[in-house]
């Protein structure tokens, strides 16, 4: 692969030079940008490979500013990682909603920055959008969604149809946090009885289902679940 592009946009001249600075060392281009109307510009020219977006910025916010790149087909497929501070977790849920891919907290070392763009970079969606190719593998775990079957260790799992939609649209992005919202409205829809609302509660059938792969399934306090990427 060619040197994967990365656009920084953050308005802190000190973090903004650490950040390129460490993707640069890695091999990583970097393009800046210290506002979110010049970053939008630069990921239109530039198709860059993924954008860091800080959330607090000068003028259009990161939020604003990730709506409009996943409203704009030239930018839409572009990853997303939001930068936020500690305690801004309704951003994150919010960001998320709107698109972003993954987020990372301040402050945050080099490695974990490495790891994360990295880790973006790599997370292909595993099942195309037209759904022909349904069979997804895990680590021990395979889901089949076409003929409704999940093995573990090689022994079926008997999941609801809820669990079999859930566990599938995690295992379609492997470390992809899923707000709560997102999960419902993506496996259970709107015409779902009150009683099928509750995420957490066929999250906890599932895991319960799983045995000993339970911690496959992940949860992100305050923002939402998502299936660990091995
Ligand atoms: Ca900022």
């Amino acid at each position: 692969m060619a040197r994967a592009k990365i656009l920084v946009v953050e308005d802190e001249v000190d973090i903004l030079e650490v950040i390129e600075y460490n993707l640069s060392r890695e091999g990583f281009r970097v393009l800046s940008s210290r506002d979110g109307d010049a970053g939008l510009r630069i990921a239109r020219s530039d198709a860059p490979d993924l954008v860091l977006l800080d959330l607090m910025l000068p003028g259009l916010d990161g939020l604003e500013v990730c709506r409009r790149l996943k409203a704009d087909t030239i930018t839409c497929d572009i990853p997303i990682i939001m930068v936020t501070a500690k305690g801004e977790e309704s951003d994150i849920v919010l960001g998320l909603g709107i698109g972003a891919d993954d987020y990372m907290t301040k402050p945050f070392g080099p490695k974990e920055l490495v790891a994360r763009v990295k880790a973006v970079i790599r997370r292909r969606p595993l099942v195309r959008k037209d759904g022909a190719d349904e069979r997804i593998v895990i680590g021990d775990l395979v889901i089949d969604i076409f003929r409704h079957e999940v093995l573990v260790d090689s022994e079926p799992l008997i999941l609801t149809p809820t669990e079999l939609r859930l566990l599938h649209l995690l295992a379609t992005q492997p470390g992809r946090v899923f707000t709560r919202d997102q999960l419902l409205s993506r496996v259970i829809g709107d015409g779902a009885f009150v009683i099928g609302r509750n995420i957490d509660v066929h999250i906890r059938g599932m895991r319960s289902k799983l045995g000993r792969h339970r911690d496959m399934i992940e949860t992100v306090r305050g923002v939402g679940y998502r299936l660990r990427d091995v």
